[in-house]
């Protein structure tokens, strides 16, 4: 009878407060969060973090100095990768970062190449962006990452120049630099003797965060480490 009354008494509570899967749509259940068991099978994890040189490091071979480079999903159009990330970026679904940033979490602080990371910065946002979308979603994977990798955030760590601001510079220094990947630090100090594991949503060609690796790498004794949600294979 009690069994009975309960079972009712979810089925209503879920009438009015769904809390559908995000791959599927279908009703979580109990103890699942964000994904249905289904879709959660779907999310394919790379081995790349148990390896030091692999698809993602060897991109940035010749670049920026890194220690090591990992991402988490393949990238893979109609895919549920994609679904997810275009949830969390456009449809602000920021559950979903953090629940994959918990989820990566749990396995990079058993790598010995991410045990010693100090600190988490995220790739930001133009600032016009963010107040836009309302949020930065890597962000929101760096706070899950270092919710099980028991770390801080350092969300403030870099900062991306606008336009005028980044023209000012070019001139004060007489240097090029693509202005969509004009990065700078505001307070070294935070960041110095660190090892920072620099965070991004889908990494595609890598300039972005070979720009933000650049302005890391100039501060005292840092060490820099790559992590992003997914990776384009091309
Ligand atoms: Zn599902």
């Amino acid at each position: 009878m009690l069994t009975v009354v309960k079972n009712n008494f979810e089925n209503l509570f879920h009438l009015f407060f769904p809390n559908p899967c995000l791959g599927c749509g279908k009703q979580l259940h109990k103890g699942e969060e964000v994904l249905c068991m289904g879709c959660e099978s779907q999310l394919k994890i790379t081995p790349f973090h148990q390896h030091h040189q692999n698809f993602v490091s060897e991109k940035f071979v010749g670049r920026a100095k890194i220690e090591n480079a990992t991402s988490m999903l393949l990238f893979a159009k109609e895919g549920m990768v994609q679904h997810l990330v275009h949830l969390l970026k456009y449809q602000n679904k920021k559950e979903i970062g953090i629940f994959l940033g918990k989820k990566y979490g749990k396995l990079l602080e058993q790598e010995q190449d991410y045990s010693t990371i100090d600190c988490i910065v995220p790739v930001p946002l133009h600032a016009t962006k963010k107040i836009k979308r309302g949020y930065n979603q890597s962000e929101l994977f760096a706070n899950g990452l270092a919710e099980t990798m028991h770390i801080s955030v350092f969300a403030d760590g870099l900062k991306r120049l606008n336009l005028g601001e980044s023209q000012t510079r070019k001139k004060k220094f007489e240097r090029w630099k693509n202005v969509e990947h004009d990065f700078d630090c505001l307070d070294e100090s935070l960041l110095e003797n660190k090892h920072i594991l620099l965070v991004d949503d889908v990494l595609t060609t890598g300039a972005t965060l070979d720009a933000c690796c650049s302005v890391l790498n100039q501060i005292k004794n840092v060490k820099v480490s790559i992590a992003t949600i997914a990776v384009v294979m091309k």
